[in-house]
């Protein structure tokens, strides 16, 4: 079989492209220098059906396919990938175990009012102890009367200071195996759910917390999918969004390409526009062709996803390739500015520390050739 884009997936990019131009573009600015994501964002996303790209009509969603999904990523991360992770950790990571593992209740509380962005949403995961290795989590929820009481931290989490709820990861029961791990839904504000705002280099308007958890009850009605029972709904859920994150580098990339090659054809050094030193030249074409190949890859991996056969190592390829494309990409741009790339008002600087996120976030690149080598039958 092959694939290709259909007019529809066309359409939609030009419709995305509108979209982020004349709404999302005239914001970056400020959202970035006050590392605010604006708060009227989550409900007009909403309104424009962006929040539920992937689920189906039946459940308040668009009903649309990884490729669809992959093109709204690139088109939104090509203007900016901090807008981009906060909708992509709100739709793809918080809400998706919900719509997979939840009770009709489940769904109508949570699911629903986030796809229509009247609620945000996180997803909490990673810990100070265990960031790339999930299986060290070691937040405990302890079983009480009518619910559980969480103890832990988690760090690092996306729209965490401004959710109305978190999914927490915890241990039920840490006598057994590494995997044997629970979901909770934390409604906020919550007694003993403390969550502070981090600062950072990338994706600054995209908003990150860091959280403490300290003897915070949780209903047994927010327990997600049983006891133990959704460690392969993360896993699924992280592999599918591996294929999205690369979406977005490959839009990052694009952006900062895009803006290096107007450059270098508008700056004249000793008489001649910059692209006309075979060495910018040069850079440029590297620079085609890397997002050329990844473009191809990423895509590769959406349709993988469709036909419902993605498998770990293809994904971890995936993002492994077009992340780093993504981080020489930008910082080939930067070297093709001089000065200027190192000054604010250009975004080939912001593009660079974006794209550095996602050599990190949602698996580091380290642990994308783990499962690739382990792919390879070789023993780590
Ligand atoms: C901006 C941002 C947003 C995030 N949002 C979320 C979120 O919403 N929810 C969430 O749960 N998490 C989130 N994360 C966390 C992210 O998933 C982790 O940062 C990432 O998995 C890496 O974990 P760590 O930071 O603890 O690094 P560490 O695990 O401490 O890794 C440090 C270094 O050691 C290397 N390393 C570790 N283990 C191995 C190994 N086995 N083999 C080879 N090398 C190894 C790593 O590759 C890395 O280079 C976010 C992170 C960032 C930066």
């Amino acid at each position: 079989m092959d694939f290709n884009f259909s007019v529809e997936h066309g359409q939609l990019r030009e419709t995305m492209r509108r979209f982020c131009e004349q709404q999302i573009a005239p914001l970056v600015w400020e959202s970035e220098e006050s590392e605010t994501f604006p708060p009227h964002m989550f409900r007009r996303l909403g309104e424009m059906g962006l929040l539920g790209v992937r689920y189906p009509e039946a459940d308040g969603g668009g009903g649309m396919d990884k490729i669809a999904d992959c093109i709204i990523r690139e088109e939104m991360s090509f203007v900016s990938q901090a807008y981009c992770s906060s909708w992509s950790a709100h739709t793809h990571l918080a809400i998706w175990p919900i719509w997979k593992a939840g009770t009709p209740e489940q769904k109508e509380r949570f699911f629903k009012p986030a796809v229509r962005g009247e609620k945000i949403a996180a997803f909490g995961l990673s810990e100070p102890e265990g960031g790339s290795n999930i299986r060290a989590l070691r937040t405990r929820a302890e079983k009480v009367p009518g619910g559980y009481r969480l103890n832990g931290a988690k760090l690092y989490i996306t729209n965490s200071p401004s959710a109305a709820f978190v999914l927490a990861a915890a241990r039920t029961r840490p006598e057994l195996t590494p995997d044997a791990i629970s979901l909770f839904i934390v409604e906020l504000p919550s007694k003993g759910f403390t969550v502070s705002k981090l600062k950072k280099e990338g994706i600054r308007s995209s908003e990150t917390g860091l959280i403490y958890i300290e003897d915070v009850f949780v209903p047994d009605d927010c327990l997600l999918g049983g006891r133990e029972g959704t460690y392969p709904v993360i896993l699924e859920s992280l592999s599918e969004n591996r294929v999205g994150v690369a979406a977005s580098t490959l839009g990052i990339a694009r952006g900062a390409f895009e803006a290096a090659l107007r450059y270098a054809k508008e700056r004249h050094v000793a008489g001649r526009p910059i692209a006309q030193y075979q060495a910018i030249a040069h850079k440029l074409a590297d620079m085609a062709a890397d997002i050329e190949a990844a473009k191809w890859l990423v895509y590769y991996g959406a349709w993988r996803v469709d036909q419902d056969n993605l498998d770990a190592a293809t994904a971890a390829k995936v993002k492994l390739v077009s992340s780093e494309t993504a981080v020489r990409v930008t910082e080939a741009a930067i070297r093709i500015f001089g000065g200027a790339g190192i000054m604010r008002e250009y975004p080939v600087g912001r593009f660079h520390r974006d794209a550095l996120v996602y050599v990190i976030g949602e698996g580091t690149s380290e642990i994308q050739r783990n499962i690739i080598a382990r792919s390879l039958e070789i023993k780590l």
